[in-house]
């Protein structure tokens, strides 16, 4: 009760606020915190996993209540859960004829980092073509957390000056989706916690679709079922499940709504998820499928 009032004082006073999609499964409660942005721009350009062109992404300091949202010529993509789309191998926002793909590594490394409102500039090589595609860099969020932790966060106000706090939504009962022998499990828990078990892929069927045209052994974890591991070295022995920890976050991190946290609040279990589970995941929370 006292968070719903706090979340109704938030509202009247910042006046950027809508109500939050909410369904009864998840309750929208007060973190304690204030919502932040970041305290300085980032630009970053590379070559992009799908296509395999250059793309340049400029990360600006957002509003309090804006949210997180991409900027393509003179169009914005919310990074919302409503214009999510499942391609082969990674996340895409489509709206109004735009497509922005691989959202799921900047997007997971924005969440983790609390930068909850801020504007993303991207440009593409092809002026004329409507999809762009974030720079997959060395294929983890490392350069993105790097590039944050540089430039550092910082309180976000919104356009009257005023600060706007940040809630977030909690699980309110234990639920699951499941797609074949693939599923997500959650819980309610006081905090968050992931849980994590993988399976790969063979990729040449990824190839052979004319998908990841811009892999390569800098950007993706290879191993070879005769060689092992075909990467000089992982930074981490489970780096594989981590980056699939990583990919959860980005695109649990579409239900952030004005600003809120987007991760739900729960212990939540994967076992071979994707892109395509998670947003299943994100959307039964929300009582859309
Ligand atoms: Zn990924």
């Amino acid at each position: 009760m006292q968070s719903q009032l706090k979340l109704l004082r938030q509202m009247t006073v910042s006046g950027t606020f809508n109500t939050l999609k909410s369904s009864n499964l998840i309750s929208w409660k007060s973190t304690g915190r204030l919502q932040q942005t970041i305290a300085g721009c980032i630009e970053k350009s590379g070559k992009t996993l799908h296509s395999g062109e250059v793309s340049k992404v400029k990360i600006f300091p957002g509003f309090a209540g804006e949210g997180r949202y991409f900027k393509f010529q003179s169009k914005s993509v919310p990074a919302s859960i409503d214009f999510a789309k499942v391609s082969p191998l990674c996340t895409t926002l489509c709206k109004d004829g735009v497509r922005v793909r691989t959202v799921e590594h900047l997007l997971s490394a924005l969440e983790a980092k609390g930068v909850d409102n801020c504007k993303i500039e991207i440009e593409n090589q092809d002026c004329d073509s409507q999809e762009v595609e974030v720079p997959i860099l060395d294929g983890s969020a490392c350069a993105w957390l790097e590039a944050i932790e540089k430039v550092g966060v910082k309180e976000a106000l919104d356009q009257h000056g005023n600060n706007g706090e940040k809630v977030a939504p909690y699980l309110n009962e234990p639920v699951h989706v499941w797609r074949n022998d693939s599923f997500i499990a959650a819980f309610p828990s006081p905090k968050v916690r992931i849980t994590c078990g993988v399976h790969f892929p063979k990729v040449e069927s990824m190839r052979n679709a004319g998908l990841i045209k811009g892999g390569s052994l800098e950007n993706a974890l290879v191993c070879s079922i005769s060689d092992g591991w075909l990467n000089p070295s992982l930074r981490f022995p489970d780096e594989p499940c981590r980056h699939k920890v990583l990919d959860l976050i980005g695109d649990l991190s579409l239900f952030a709504q004005n600003g809120t946290q987007g991760l739900p609040v729960a212990h939540i279990v994967a076992f071979k998820g994707g892109h395509a589970l998670h947003i299943d995941f994100a959307r039964h929370l929300l009582g859309t499928i």
